[in-house]
């Protein structure tokens, strides 16, 4: 098959679909890639590691002429005329935010399959994990950095010294974003609390980290306990296809010290915090009420050259099988067919038909 990998436009994005590793895997199996020129600059990937690894470099319009075409982001609105009825698009989508590139596909006739929706049976959604994974260690990062007083925080350092108690992390949900958030919290020394609403998943965390970490059940009277001494609030909660719960509300932010630090993970799903919006890695953050609050909705991008190999690590089995078999792989694995979005016209996703009312 002929599979084209354009660079990113979406502004900021320096991710790429697929590394010189997974090409060279594609190139091995006698497919051919058309790899758009400078489109792995971004994430550290050069022209000439593509050329390496046996991609053919070409333009835009040569990249995306492919039978297949993988990306990172959804295509924009400059993209939306490369999309025709014989192309498989591999991609983030998230169609049921975003009405007009619904309709460009459906009127292009695209089949198109989202990362976000494939789904293995025990219910993971794998293409969602490594940008949590990523989302949960940045999340720590980012606290830490905008604690410190020129920054705009208190001024404390979450792993204290010898003779100074260490900072105190509080961690709203402790599903794979928290569980890493968790995991970077211990490790800078600080001491570290997690709720969560599901016992299992707490005792899960009990049993890894041991009595290195609190517990809590996620009850109003214990976020309020946790904030109230907390110098940085992660949160890091979701209920699958529903807008995140507010659990901190503006009048509990007087319960926090002035300089404390949220970093609210969750505000691609319009966050836990009443008080977050989304905000930009050039403005991350805002105060509110002496609180510093950080909202940016695509963290992974501050990381590219990592979020790119951690997103293709997982991605490149399910390109492998549409790249060997086509439209056919969807039917042979139930897990990518739950990707499939839209088909010649046809929206076969409920969950945005649902969103855009439109029929199914
Ligand atoms: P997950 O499903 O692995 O974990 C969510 C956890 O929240 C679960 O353990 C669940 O039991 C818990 N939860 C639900 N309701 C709760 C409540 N009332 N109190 C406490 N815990 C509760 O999800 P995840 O992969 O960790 O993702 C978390 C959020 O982070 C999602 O909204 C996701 O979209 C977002 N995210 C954001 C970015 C970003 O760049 N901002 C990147 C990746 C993920």
């Amino acid at each position: 098959m002929r599979i084209g990998l354009p660079k990113e436009i979406k502004v900021k994005e320096n991710r790429v679909a697929l590394t010189a590793g997974g090409v060279a895997t594609l190139v091995r199996r006698g497919h051919t890639v058309i790899v758009e020129r400078s489109a792995g600059v971004g994430s550290g990937i050069s022209d000439a590691d593509y050329e390496a690894a046996g991609a053919v470099l070409g333009s835009a319009e040569e990249a995306w002429a492919a039978e297949m075409v993988v990306k990172v982001k959804e295509p924009i609105a400059s993209e939306y005329k490369y999309l025709r009825p014989d192309l498989l698009l591999f991609t983030y989508l998230h169609l049921a935010a975003d009405r007009p590139l619904t309709d460009a596909l459906l009127q292009a006739g695209t089949v198109a399959v989202a990362y976000e929706t494939v789904q293995t049976s025990d219910g993971a959604l794998p293409l969602l994990t490594p940008m949590s994974e990523v989302a949960g260690r940045l999340a720590v990062q980012a606290g830490a950095y905008h604690l410190q007083k020129p920054n705009g925080g208190k001024g404390v350092l979450l792993g204290g010294v010898p003779g100074v108690a260490p900072g105190k992390v509080t961690v709203i949900g402790g599903g794979v974003v928290g569980t890493n958030a968790i995991k970077m919290a211990l490790g800078l020394g600080a001491q570290v609390t997690v709720l969560d609403v599901s016992h299992r998943r707490l005792q899960y965390l009990d049993d890894v980290f041991g009595g290195r970490l609190v517990t809590l059940t996620s009850t109003e009277e214990n976020v309020r306990a946790a904030i109230a001494t907390a110098d940085l609030v992660v949160g890091a909660v979701l209920i699958p296809g529903a807008k995140a719960p507010h659990l901190i509300t503006r009048d509990m932010l007087s319960l926090m010290q002035e300089g404390s630090v949220i970093v609210d993970v969750a505000v691609d799903q319009g966050g836990c915090v009443q008080t977050i919006h989304a905000t930009t890695h050039d403005d991350p953050t805002y105060v509110v009420d002496g609180i510093v609050h950080y909202g940016v909705a695509n963290m992974p991008g501050a990381v590219p050259r990592t979020s790119t190999f951690a997103l293709t690590n997982q991605t490149i089995r399910y390109v492998l099988m549409l790249a060997d078999h086509g439209v056919k792989a969807l039917e042979a694995d139930p897990a990518l067919m739950l990707g499939l979005n839209t088909a010649h016209g046809q929206l076969t996703f409920r969950g945005v038909a649902d969103a855009f009312g439109l029929p199914f």
